[in-house]
Parts: C-alpha cells; sequence; structure tokens
C-alpha cells in the first residue's frame, strides 16, 4: 500500500487527521493521531496465542475430596454413582493417584461444595517452591518453563 501522503511504499500506519484517516508510512506518521500501527498490523494477521485461563487441580485435591465427603457421610459409592463416575475411580481420584479432568473437578466441586480448581498461575506469578529454600530466579523459572514444554 502506498502512503497517503508522500507516495511511498510501504504505508504500514493508519492515521487519523482531522476526521481522515490516511494510511501513511513511517516518515508521515506523525502527521495526524496513529490509529494503529504496523505491529497491529502484523498481530491480527498472525493466528496470536490467544490468552486462556487455564484451570489446574489444587494440591491436595485428594484429602479435599475425601474430607469434605466424610463430613457429608457420603460413602464413595454413593457419591460416585450421583456424579455418574466409577467408584474405583473416584477412589483412585481420592488418593491422588488419577488427576480429575476439570469436568469431574467440576462435578465434585458441586456436590461436595469445595474449591478443586484454581486459575493456573503462568508467566511472571509461577508459584514454584524450591527444595532448598532459596528464592527463584527468572531464569531458573523460564529453564522450568522451558522443560515443562518438551
Ligand atoms: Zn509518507
Amino acid at each position: 500500500m502506498e502512503c497517503d501522503i508522500c507516495g511511498a511504499d510501504g504505508a504500514e500506519y493508519l492515521i487519523a487527521v482531522e476526521g481522515a484517516k490516511l494510511n501513511v508510512c513511517q516518515n508521515c506518521s506523525g502527521t495526524g493521531k496513529i490509529v494503529r500501527g504496523p505491529q497491529y498490523a502484523r498481530e491480527v494477521g498472525e493466528d496470536a496465542p490467544r490468552i486462556r485461563q487455564e484451570l489446574e487441580v489444587v494440591d491436595g485435591y485428594g484429602a479435599l475430596i475425601a474430607g469434605a465427603r466424610k463430613r457429608m457421610g457420603l460413602p464413595l459409592e454413593v457419591l460416585a454413582e450421583r456424579i455418574n463416575e466409577k467408584h474405583s475411580f473416584l477412589e483412585r481420584v481420592e488418593h491422588e493417584k488419577t488427576l480429575p479432568d476439570e469436568k469431574l473437578a467440576h462435578k465434585l466441586e458441586k456436590e461436595l461444595g469445595i474449591k478443586l480448581l484454581a486459575e493456573s498461575t503462568s508467566g511472571a506469578a509461577v508459584n514454584v517452591k524450591d527444595k532448598q529454600g532459596k528464592g527463584m530466579t527468572l531464569g531458573d523459572i523460564l529453564e522450568i518453563q522451558k522443560k515443562k514444554k518438551d
């Protein structure tokens, strides 16, 4: 696209000048108010990764489930029936041998009135406990995230 002002090739900026929208090059982008720059154009062009809030099953979910179930006086079999799951499967979940998927976790949350899912702490807020009790450096966290991806 050519610049509306100087005619140069590569008009990557959209600017607003007195209500009119002009496609201009970088040199002319200072003429008006920049509506969007080249970065924006690239972002919408690509299939930008969507920010998705992931839910994670909390630590100690087995004890949480078992505890709530016992407080309610529900035998495992009865709970399993209520949420339409196999009793043996639920038993494995309570013993933390199996991680419940989001759907099952939601069912258990509803049935038992407990909280099993938490928003995943990815990115800056990584909650990593260092075994030595030392603080994690950013490098350590990046290293862990790299390993997770592999
Ligand atoms: Zn120009």
